[in-house]
């Protein structure tokens, strides 16, 4: 699993960094930052979520 983000696309909502901290973090100037581009299978469901959840549709998850 490889997790990006768009962060021209975040909108700071701070969604995913609630939903899953392993991965999603919240920068300094407000827009996310991946913190594990390839976490463990077993956060798969809440990156998952997280993506599903982003109101701008900026995450994205391959494999
Ligand atoms: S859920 Fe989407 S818009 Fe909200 S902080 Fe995460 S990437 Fe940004």
């Amino acid at each position: 699993m490889f997790v990006t983000v768009d962060r021209e696309l975040c909108a700071a909502t701070g969604g995913c960094a609630q939903l899953c901290p392993d991965v999603f973090s919240i920068g300094a100037d407000g827009i996310v930052v991946v913190t594990q581009a390839s976490p463990d299978e077993s956060l798969r469901p809440l990156v998952l979520d997280a993506a599903d959840l982003c109101p701008t549709a900026a995450i994205s998850v391959e494999h």
